[in-house]
């Protein structure tokens, strides 16, 4: 009968402030930092600046990261583009799932299919999905796309058929080249692609200045990452 009365109780708190626990199993978190295998990959990690939806820096550090075989995809996506002239430029990986909550309470409810539910958790917090664009080997320079990062409009969709010719092509061959490495694309996000054994990692809310990258992970629950916060 308590043990009711506190299940009410707790669905009915207005704020949920720790990820949702999952029964797993789950394969042991394996973060990868993506520059230390192809330092080639470019990072412009928007959400360690003020330029980002919150409006303020939400990371400490500028870095990204990815599950272990979602990391190794990504590079081999990255060196194929190569033979086309372009590189992958890295905005998001990681994300520890607090920063996936302030998101969703700084973003008004109509702009929130832009956004993921705290209470399903993102698969940024598994460390299976990545956002990027490409840069000009040529350049260096960041390439036009259909729209912004964090764009939200219809300009963000991956089927968007406005805009200028170059830019969808851009967009289209940076999708082909993650398919062709296990991810997909987020069906209203042309930036944002989820590797396939997202399913297999936990929701994690472990800092980036705790990962350890030469021990992977031991704990699989998402339970014990949340004693370990800054
Ligand atoms: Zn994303």
């Amino acid at each position: 009968m308590r043990t009711a009365l506190a299940a009410i109780l707790l669905s009915a708190l207005p704020f949920q402030e720790a990820p949702p626990r999952e029964p797993g199993p789950f394969r042991a978190p394996d973060l990868v930092e993506l520059v230390t295998i192809d330092p080639s990959i470019r990072l412009d990690v928007r959400y360690a600046t003020p330029n980002n939806l919150a409006g303020r820096a939400v990371y400490t550090q500028a870095r990204a990261f990815l599950q272990r075989p979602a990391a190794e995809a990504l590079v081999r996506a990255h060196r194929a583009l190569r033979s086309r002239g372009y590189g992958i430029l890295v905005f998001d990986g990681y994300r520890p799932w607090r920063v996936t909550k302030l998101f969703w309470d700084v973003t008004p409810p109509e702009k929130r299919e832009f956004v993921a539910d705290p209470a399903k958790g993102s698969k940024h917090n598994r460390g299976c999905a990545v956002d990027l664009s490409m840069y000009d080997l040529a350049t260096g320079r960041e390439v036009e796309m259909p729209s912004a990062y964090d764009e939200m409009s219809e300009r963000a969709y991956p089927d968007y058929t406005g805009g200028t010719a170059a830019a969808r092509e851009r967009r289209d061959l940076l999708r082909a080249a993650m398919e062709k490495e296990g991810f997909t694309v987020e069906p209203n996000e042309w930036w944002h692609f989820n590797y396939r054994d997202w399913a297999a990692y936990p929701i994690l809310d472990i800092p980036f200045s705790e990962i350890n990258q030469r021990q992977p992970l031991k704990d699989q629950t998402n339970f014990v990452f949340l004693r370990n916060q800054q």
